[in-house]
């Protein structure tokens, strides 16, 4: 599979410290060629390094080039360079219409966004996901509004129970009715405010936002699979199993062929997020997905796309089982298995925190 459609996890906060340095002093460099061309030589300014470079470059005929090309390098740069900065909100003025019934807030791979779903029936609003903590829970609950609800009913319900997916439904309306599967319900139990808790410690912002956030129960519970008709549109929610987390919940517009795949198919790496999550599961998981041969595929983080997130994870997710298969014949226990693999995958993979995780769930599974 081509490994360069992933991107590095929005976790990785080293890597994504380094190219947001190396954005800075790109977008520097071009700032200062573009402001020196810009402006009339008597008036440039001279600070002590322009002043000792301006009578060399002054008679470079590539300059204007140079310009141009360090602006497109600056450009250039992948998306997450900004994003170690940009703050966990749903950009609501970017809700766009995918499909007849299907609306999407894009998270625009900003860490801590999820894709925000909105489906839109002739009697109700389905929405899916809600954003970190309540005060992003009350934008998406605004655009339901925005789109019909009321007089539509409202029902929400999240693709896992990770709180940029989950923790803003208390800033729903009253009567909107919360859907959750079983498995997401028995995660919430087990696991609670964890990970909120480690958020909140990352950042202001985060702490802000997660402030007083809680889960919201249940009114309406599943087992395997629950259908809505939304007055003109049905649309399916599956309890996916164990992948990312216990609760992964997959939405299927039917008739739009849209859907909303959480992360058990998206273009970041997978993480297995819990210790329940299992690789030849996920791989099964995989293959319910594509069954239902999506004309699109809204992942709960990164860009939207088609059959080829399927085919993206499928391919990793298979690498990593056969090269630990090969790892144990070879008389290697899961840590070195583990190692191994990391080190034989990670130019291609660069969260190796994520390779080690799903290396050490692929080894423990092996028959
Ligand atoms: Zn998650």
């Amino acid at each position: 599979m081509p490994a360069s459609t992933f991107h590095p996890a929005p976790t990785d906060f080293v890597h994504c410290m380094r190219r947001l340095h190396a954005s800075l002093l790109v977008t520097r460099f071009a700032t200062f060629l573009m402001a020196w061309f810009a402006t009339p030589p008597a008036t440039r300014l001279k600070p002590p390094l322009a002043a000792l470079l301006a009578p060399r470059l002054a008679g470079f005929p590539a300059l204007p080039a140079l310009t141009v090309f360090a602006t497109f390098c600056a450009l250039a740069l992948p998306a997450g360079a900004a994003h170690a900065q940009a703050e966990p909100l749903v950009q609501a003025q970017a809700l766009r219409q995918v499909s007849a019934h299907v609306h999407i807030v894009p998270d625009a791979s900003v860490p801590l966004v999820p894709n925000v779903g909105l489906v839109v029936g002739e009697r109700a609003i389905l929405v899916v996901d809600t954003g970190l903590g309540p005060r992003n829970g009350a934008q998406v609950a605004a655009l339901a509004q925005k789109l019909g609800a009321p007089p539509r009913a409202l029902y929400l319900v999240t693709t896992h129970f990770h709180p940029e997916h989950d923790l803003g439904a208390q800033a729903f309306p009253a009567d909107t009715k919360m859907i959750r599967s079983l498995e997401q319900q028995k995660d919430i139990a087990e696991f609670g405010l964890q990970l909120a808790k480690i958020f909140a410690q990352r950042s202001a912002i985060n702490a802000q936002l997660l402030e007083g956030a809680q889960f919201r129960p249940a009114d309406i519970s599943f087992d395997a699979e629950h259908r809505l008709d939304l007055g003109g549109v049905t649309v399916r929610l599956i309890a996916m199993g164990a992948n990312h987390t216990r609760g992964d919940t997959a939405i299927w517009v039917e008739g739009d062929r849209v859907l909303f795949s959480g992360d058990v198919a998206m273009r970041p790496q997978p993480a297995f997020a819990s210790p329940y999550s299992s690789l030849s599961h996920w791989l099964a998981s995989l293959d319910r997905m594509q069954a239902l041969q999506p004309a699109l595929i809204v992942p709960s983080h990164g860009p939207t796309g088609g059959a080829e997130l399927i085919e993206g994870y499928r391919g990793y997710l298979t690498e990593i089982r056969d090269r630990a298969q090969a790892a144990r014949q070879a008389g290697q226990g899961a840590d070195e298995a583990a190692r191994t693999i990391t080190e034989a995958m990670g130019a291609r993979y660069p969260d190796r925190g994520r390779l080690n995780g799903a290396a050490l769930a692929g080894y423990r599974e092996l028959k």
